[in-house]
Protein backbone atom coordinates (compact mmCIF):
# COMPACT_ATOMS: atom_id res chain seq x y z
CA UNK A 1 0.00 0.00 0.00
CA UNK A 2 1.14 3.65 -0.77
CA UNK A 3 2.27 5.42 1.89
CA UNK A 4 1.52 8.98 1.93
CA UNK A 5 4.45 11.42 3.13
CA UNK A 6 3.87 14.91 4.08
CA UNK A 7 6.28 17.60 5.17
CA UNK A 8 5.13 20.53 7.23
CA UNK A 9 7.00 23.74 8.07
CA UNK A 10 6.18 25.40 11.01
CA UNK A 11 6.93 29.44 11.53
CA UNK A 12 6.40 32.28 13.29
CA UNK A 13 8.43 34.72 15.99
CA UNK A 14 10.46 32.96 18.59
CA UNK A 15 9.55 31.87 21.75
CA UNK A 16 5.67 31.22 20.46
CA UNK A 17 5.90 27.05 20.77
CA UNK A 18 6.78 26.47 17.57
CA UNK A 19 9.62 23.29 18.75
CA UNK A 20 7.34 21.90 21.89
CA UNK A 21 4.33 21.70 19.46
CA UNK A 22 6.95 19.29 17.15
CA UNK A 23 8.05 17.68 20.31
CA UNK A 24 4.48 17.49 21.69
CA UNK A 25 2.94 16.24 18.38
CA UNK A 26 6.39 13.12 17.40
CA UNK A 27 7.34 11.87 20.97
CA UNK A 28 4.43 13.40 23.63
CA UNK A 29 6.50 15.57 25.43
CA UNK A 30 6.68 19.12 27.16
CA UNK A 31 9.73 20.47 28.67
CA UNK A 32 9.78 24.51 29.93
CA UNK A 33 13.26 24.57 28.42
CA UNK A 34 12.85 22.82 25.50
CA UNK A 35 15.33 24.87 23.39
CA UNK A 36 15.97 23.27 20.80
CA UNK A 37 17.01 20.56 19.94
CA UNK A 38 15.84 17.48 17.87
CA UNK A 39 19.63 17.39 16.13
CA UNK A 40 17.81 16.54 12.91
CA UNK A 41 15.64 18.46 10.76
CA UNK A 42 12.43 16.84 11.53
CA UNK A 43 10.80 14.58 13.32
CA UNK A 44 7.89 12.33 12.37
CA UNK A 45 4.78 10.80 13.11
CA UNK A 46 2.29 8.64 11.27
CA UNK A 47 -1.42 9.11 11.71
CA UNK A 48 -4.50 7.89 10.01
CA UNK A 49 -6.45 10.45 8.41
CA UNK A 50 -9.85 9.60 6.89
CA UNK A 51 -8.98 6.15 6.23
CA UNK A 52 -5.20 7.01 4.71
CA UNK A 53 -1.76 6.49 6.39
CA UNK A 54 -0.23 9.65 6.42
CA UNK A 55 3.17 9.68 8.21
CA UNK A 56 3.76 14.17 8.77
CA UNK A 57 7.34 15.23 9.29
CA UNK A 58 7.31 18.36 11.05
CA UNK A 59 10.70 20.27 10.14
CA UNK A 60 11.89 22.59 12.88
CA UNK A 61 14.08 25.47 12.82
CA UNK A 62 17.22 26.17 14.83
CA UNK A 63 16.31 29.86 16.22
CA UNK A 64 16.74 31.14 12.52
CA UNK A 65 13.66 32.34 12.51
CA UNK A 66 14.79 35.35 14.99
CA UNK A 67 17.37 36.67 12.71
CA UNK A 68 15.04 35.94 9.75
CA UNK A 69 17.59 33.67 8.42
CA UNK A 70 15.72 30.62 7.41
CA UNK A 71 16.81 28.50 4.24
CA UNK A 72 15.28 28.06 0.96
CA UNK A 73 16.01 24.14 2.29
CA UNK A 74 13.59 24.66 5.00
CA UNK A 75 10.78 25.34 2.98
CA UNK A 76 11.68 23.36 -0.33
CA UNK A 77 8.82 20.47 -1.09
CA UNK A 78 6.64 21.71 2.01
CA UNK A 79 3.04 20.12 1.10
CA UNK A 80 1.16 22.09 4.24
CA UNK A 81 2.20 25.27 6.71
CA UNK A 82 1.14 25.41 10.06
CA UNK A 83 1.51 29.84 10.81
CA UNK A 84 1.94 30.11 14.82
CA UNK A 85 1.70 32.62 16.87
CA UNK A 86 2.11 33.23 20.75
CA UNK A 87 -2.10 34.72 22.48
CA UNK A 88 0.37 36.21 25.00
CA UNK A 89 2.57 37.64 22.46
CA UNK A 90 1.24 40.70 20.48
CA UNK A 91 4.15 40.82 17.68
CA UNK A 92 4.08 37.56 17.02
CA UNK A 93 0.43 38.27 16.03
CA UNK A 94 1.57 40.75 13.54
CA UNK A 95 4.00 39.42 12.09
CA UNK A 96 1.89 36.34 10.91
CA UNK A 97 1.29 38.18 7.89
CA UNK A 98 4.98 37.84 6.93
CA UNK A 99 5.27 35.02 8.09
CA UNK A 100 2.71 33.67 5.27
CA UNK A 101 3.93 35.89 2.64
CA UNK A 102 7.32 34.13 3.01
CA UNK A 103 6.27 30.64 2.75
CA UNK A 104 4.14 31.68 -0.18
CA UNK A 105 7.00 33.19 -2.08
CA UNK A 106 8.81 29.87 -1.18
CA UNK A 107 6.36 27.07 -1.60
CA UNK A 108 3.09 28.57 -3.55
CA UNK A 109 -0.14 28.46 -1.68
CA UNK A 110 -0.17 25.13 0.37
CA UNK A 111 -3.03 24.07 2.96
CA UNK A 112 -2.33 26.20 5.86
CA UNK A 113 -3.58 27.04 9.58
CA UNK A 114 -3.29 30.17 11.77
CA UNK A 115 -2.42 28.92 15.09
CA UNK A 116 -2.80 30.50 18.24
CA UNK A 117 -0.78 28.65 20.86
CA UNK A 118 -0.85 28.78 24.89
CA UNK A 119 -4.14 29.01 25.11
CA UNK A 120 -3.66 28.35 28.76
CA UNK A 121 -2.05 31.36 29.58
CA UNK A 122 -5.64 33.29 28.90
CA UNK A 123 -5.55 35.79 31.86
CA UNK A 124 -2.08 37.26 29.90
CA UNK A 125 -4.19 36.97 26.19
CA UNK A 126 -3.41 39.94 24.13
CA UNK A 127 -5.04 39.10 21.36
CA UNK A 128 -8.77 40.11 20.46
CA UNK A 129 -10.77 36.61 19.63
CA UNK A 130 -12.48 38.98 16.72
CA UNK A 131 -9.59 40.27 15.90
CA UNK A 132 -8.03 36.81 15.33
CA UNK A 133 -10.86 35.51 13.67
CA UNK A 134 -10.57 38.26 10.82
CA UNK A 135 -6.76 37.79 10.13
CA UNK A 136 -7.63 34.25 9.66
CA UNK A 137 -10.02 35.22 7.16
CA UNK A 138 -7.89 38.02 5.63
CA UNK A 139 -5.35 35.10 4.75
CA UNK A 140 -7.92 32.28 3.66
CA UNK A 141 -6.34 30.14 6.68
CA UNK A 142 -8.74 28.57 9.23
CA UNK A 143 -7.93 29.31 12.95
CA UNK A 144 -7.18 26.77 15.46
CA UNK A 145 -6.45 27.51 19.09
CA UNK A 146 -3.65 24.95 20.88
CA UNK A 147 -2.07 24.56 24.63
CA UNK A 148 0.68 22.88 23.65
CA UNK A 149 1.52 22.76 27.23
CA UNK A 150 -1.54 20.87 28.30
CA UNK A 151 -2.08 18.97 25.28
CA UNK A 152 -5.00 20.73 23.90
CA UNK A 153 -5.65 21.15 20.20
CA UNK A 154 -2.48 19.74 18.78
CA UNK A 155 -3.62 16.95 17.30
CA UNK A 156 -6.24 18.97 15.53
CA UNK A 157 -3.69 20.98 13.80
CA UNK A 158 -1.91 17.89 11.98
CA UNK A 159 -5.31 15.88 11.47
CA UNK A 160 -6.87 19.39 9.85
CA UNK A 161 -3.77 19.97 7.49
CA UNK A 162 -3.53 15.75 6.23
CA UNK A 163 -6.92 15.78 5.77
CA UNK A 164 -6.74 19.53 3.68
CA UNK A 165 -3.59 17.67 1.43
CA UNK A 166 -5.61 14.51 1.03
CA UNK A 167 -8.57 16.21 -0.67
CA UNK A 168 -6.51 18.81 -2.72
P1 LIG B 1 9.85 28.37 19.48
O1 LIG B 1 10.94 29.38 19.62
O2 LIG B 1 8.70 28.90 18.69
O3 LIG B 1 10.34 27.04 18.96
O4 LIG B 1 9.24 28.13 20.94
P2 LIG B 1 9.57 26.98 22.01
O5 LIG B 1 8.90 25.71 21.62
O6 LIG B 1 11.02 26.94 22.27
O7 LIG B 1 8.77 27.53 23.29
C1 LIG B 1 9.10 28.75 23.90
C2 LIG B 1 8.65 28.73 25.36
O8 LIG B 1 7.23 28.69 25.41
C3 LIG B 1 9.14 27.47 26.11
O9 LIG B 1 9.47 27.84 27.43
C4 LIG B 1 7.92 26.57 26.09
O10 LIG B 1 7.93 25.67 27.16
C5 LIG B 1 6.79 27.59 26.20
N1 LIG B 1 5.52 27.09 25.64
C6 LIG B 1 5.32 26.43 24.47
N2 LIG B 1 4.02 26.14 24.30
C7 LIG B 1 3.37 26.60 25.40
C8 LIG B 1 1.99 26.60 25.81
O11 LIG B 1 1.08 26.09 25.16
N3 LIG B 1 1.71 27.22 27.01
C9 LIG B 1 2.69 27.80 27.77
N4 LIG B 1 2.31 28.35 28.93
N5 LIG B 1 3.98 27.81 27.41
C10 LIG B 1 4.32 27.23 26.23
MG1 LIG C 1 12.26 26.53 18.27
Amino acid sequence: ELEISLKVVIVGNGAVGKSSMIQRFCKGTYTRDYKKTIGVDFLERQIEVDAEDVRLMLWDTAGQEEFDAITAAYYRGAHACVLAYSATDRDSFDAIPSWKLKVENECGEIPTVLVQNKMDLIDQCVIDPEEAERLGRALGCKLLRTSVKEDVGVVGVFRHLASRCLHE
